[in-house]
């Protein structure tokens, strides 16, 4: 088991809901000093020492840029996975600043390596967060996102993987579909702008704008 030593000043400034639950620990057993090990249940070791690590640097390395690996490395595995942990951590013991950073990191790990959410990611992240938040989005998107690249028939040979993957959670499964419905309204839209010789028209009532996934980048 890995431990840390934290100043009870750090702690209270930096995790004050931990200095709290510290606190509590120590009111209701008298025999718990302040100095006395306490255990964290429900966050990985290194999943733990990257909130340190951010709290005491403001930074979140990302070991992939690090090691000049490519999307297809194998090393890519998990990757996303130990950023999904972080940021349950972060909501878990009330870090705002934590989770925008970590969304950020993640947008930025997409951009040199590809992410395919696995079912146990999708059910990890939409069971633990709150709903519509930042990171059921970018998981939402990346899932629209590879279903509309796939070939037809690279698709066809991977219905069944598919299947799994969209009905592996009862609201990823709904804000899928409504995102890749939104997709489909936007590709026709510019399939008949195109069609008349009118420059194609990329704003949706508002409802629907907000939710717009742009997938030019
Ligand atoms: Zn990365």
């Amino acid at each position: 088991m890995e431990s840390w030593h934290l100043g009870e000043v750090f702690l209270r400034n930096r995790i004050p809901s931990l200095a709290t639950k510290i606190k509590e620990l120590c009111q209701e057993d008298p025999d718990h000093n302040l100095d006395d090990p306490v255990t964290l249940r429900g966050v990985e070791p290194q999943v733990f020492a990257l909130g340190l690590d951010w709290l005491l640097t403001g930074k979140l390395g990302c070991s992939l840029l690090r090691s000049g690996d490519n999307a297809a490395n194998e090393s890519n595995i998990g990757h996303f996975a130990t950023w999904c942990a972080l940021y349950v951590f972060a909501e878990d013991y009330e870090l705002p600043d934590l989770s925008n950073a970590t969304i950020e990191r993640i947008k930025n790990c997409l951009s040199h390596a590809e992410w395919s959410p696995s079912t146990s990611e999708i059910k990890y992240v939409f069971k633990k967060t709150k709903e519509d938040c930042p990171l059921q989005k970018v998981v939402t998107k990346e899932v629209t996102k590879r279903f509309i690249r796939q070939s037809l028939p690279d698709f066809q040979e991977q219905v069944e993987e598919w299947t799994k993957v969209l009905s592996c959670h009862p609201e990823f499964h709904a804000k899928t579909i409504n995102s890749l419905k939104i997709q489909f309204a936007l590709t026709s839209r510019r399939l008949g702008a195109q069609r008349r010789g009118q420059p194609p028209k990329n704003r949706l009532p508002q409802d629907l704008s907000n939710e717009v996934i742009d997938l030019t980048g």
